[in-house]
């Protein structure tokens, strides 16, 4: 089976057009732990919802709209977004953690 892979633009993950056509401008996109857990970005404490930000830098993209998980080196190092992993967006964790990462951001 092929790899699905989304639109990005200039090594950039923030210009990811998903698989399912989400964009940052769209239902956004949320960067994630390797798990695809939402990581916390603001000061400590992290919620205990949000992953904590990891300490090898190793980000990850997840779409909250379908659940497709991008690793951000690949995109930057290579221009192409192809689709790491896949979680389930509508159950917990993830779905508790998308709840809180857009309760903060707003
Ligand atoms: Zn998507």
């Amino acid at each position: 089976m092929d790899t699905e892979t989304a639109d990005v633009v200039d090594h950039d993950v923030t210009t990811i057009t998903c698989v399912c056509g989400n964009t940052v401008s769209k239902d956004g996109l949320i960067q994630a732990n390797a798990q695809g857990i939402p990581v916390h970005s603001g000061d400590a404490p992290a919620p205990p919802e949000l992953a904590e930000w990891p300490v090898d830098e190793d980000l990850y993209t997840l779409c909250p709209s379908c659940g497709r998980v991008y690793r951000d080196a690949v995109i930057e190092e290579t221009g192409t977004a192809p689709v790491a992993f896949r979680v389930d967006v509508k159950a917990a964790p993830i779905a508790e953690a998308i709840r809180v990462h857009w309760n903060l951001s707003t």
